[in-house]
């Protein structure tokens, strides 16, 4: 049976890293991983989360099976969570969600649910977007096209570039949006350009797919939902793929939820029952543990306190180390201006330097980024940052 099937290329991020934990340089830096770390590398657990995690434990009296959909308290708070209490309320039965394993889950099923929509839909995906979209999509029999987001020339988002491409998308297509924190890129865009954004799609009866998978690390909770909730506002239908993997740090847990909105509670009921039944004909139901934490931490209001105060340090210390590597390469080389990191959103962010140099920094000095010059901000440290700064800027001579 498996005699003649050929070792596929490892992913190429997954492959990357492999490579830097093979390297022998005693002084080499990872700034190609996807999971936050703090200031001694260590990617932490959340206070919050750990000790929600032991009540939960501590209260749980059988193993099992949970609702198919998922953990009631964890589907009601993740909604509020993403959606704002009072658009939540208001929408009642309108939106219809379910647990997954992960983000990638969620993407999934929100996929399986499209195909059962409309077979062979096709989905427009930001130029670049992240690698793993592709696959997760189109293995579900989605057909995937690309509109422009990108500039490498001015390091920000085309704006009117993006505008006229979607508009050109045919009428009642799907459009997938990064709620917050583009991944690779980490330009967003603004709030006003999400009004005129969302103003095409309801134009041209698109459909958006909104992948957050950061929720909380741009600039707060509330704020990087703000493309979600107004599209959810002004639009008929929308299909969310949320992740718990970063904002609550569950990564291994496996834990998102897949959500969709549509005109009434008859319609939502159907198109949720076709992503149970998508669920059910693969995995049947969702890794219930990380779903138990975050609906027990969350509808704690002192843990749910000490979550949002930790989340916010996360996002303040990017945001500090993001302005320190823009500083100090702006100072230490005239080549190019790296104020742009600064204003980046996230945990990532493109260097924008030439390949040769992205491979230089690789192997003269074990500073590993993606070929596509995607950093993760939180690799950066005090120690590390002057190191990065100064190879940097000599690979740039
Ligand atoms: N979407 C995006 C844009 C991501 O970056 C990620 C994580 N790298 C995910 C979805 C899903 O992550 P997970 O399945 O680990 O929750």
């Amino acid at each position: 049976m498996f005699g003649k099937l050929e070792t596929l290329p490892a992913d190429p991020i997954l492959g990357l890293n492999q490579t830097f934990q093979q390297d022998s340089n005693p002084d080499k830096i990872n700034l190609s991983i996807g999971v936050y770390q703090n200031a001694h590398g260590v990617t932490p657990i959340f206070t919050a989360v750990k000790k929600a995690e032991a009540q939960l434990i501590d209260a749980q009296e059988t193993k099992s099976y949970a609702p198919q959909a998922g953990d009631p308290l964890f589907l009601q708070h993740m909604t509020q969570l993403l959606l704002g209490d009072s658009l939540s309320a208001q929408l009642g039965d309108r939106v219809g969600a379910v647990m997954t394993p992960g983000g990638c889950g969620a993407l999934r099923m929100g996929a399986e649910l499209l195909m059962h929509a409309r077979e062979g839909a096709t989905v427009w995906v930001s130029d670049p977007t992240w690698a793993n979209h592709f696959p997760l999509l189109q293995s579900a029999g989605l057909k995937l096209e690309k509109y422009a987001y990108y500039s490498p020339e001015t390091h920000a988002v085309d704006f009117s570039k993006m505008l006229s491409s979607l508009q050109a998308i045919p009428i009642g297509d799907v459009v997938l949006l990064h709620g917050c924190c583009h991944n690779p890129t980490g330009a967003d865009i603004t709030p006003e350009q999400w009004d005129q954004v969302i103003s095409v799609l309801a134009e041209r009866q698109l459909t958006p797919f909104i992948d957050v998978a950061y929720q909380g690390f741009g600039d707060g909770l509330n704020e990087d939902a703000y493309g979600v909730r107004e599209a959810v506002k002004r639009l008929p239908e929308v299909l969310i793929a949320s992740s718990c993997s970063k904002n609550f740090g569950l990564y291994r847990e496996r834990i998102g939820a897949v959500m969709v909105i549509t005109p009434d509670s008859k319609t939502t009921a159907a198109a949720k029952s076709h992503i149970l039944t998508a669920a059910r004909s693969s995995y049947s139901m969702s890794p219930y543990h990380g779903g138990g934490i975050v609906g027990h931490l969350l509808s704690d209001p002192a843990l749910t306190q000490e979550w949002r105060s930790e989340l916010e340090q996360v996002r303040a210390r990017m945001n500090r180390l993001r302005g320190e590597l823009a500083d100090g390469l702006n100072q230490s080389q005239t080549v190019k201006d790296f104020s742009f990191v600064a204003q980046s959103k996230g945990m990532f962010c493109y260097l924008g330097i030439p390949l040769d140099a992205v491979r230089a920094l690789r192997s003269e000095f074990g500073i590993y980024l993606l070929d596509s010059t995607r950093i993760n901000v939180a690799g950066l440290s005090t120690e590390n940052l002057p190191v990065i700064i100064d190879r940097v800027s000599k690979v740039l001579q």
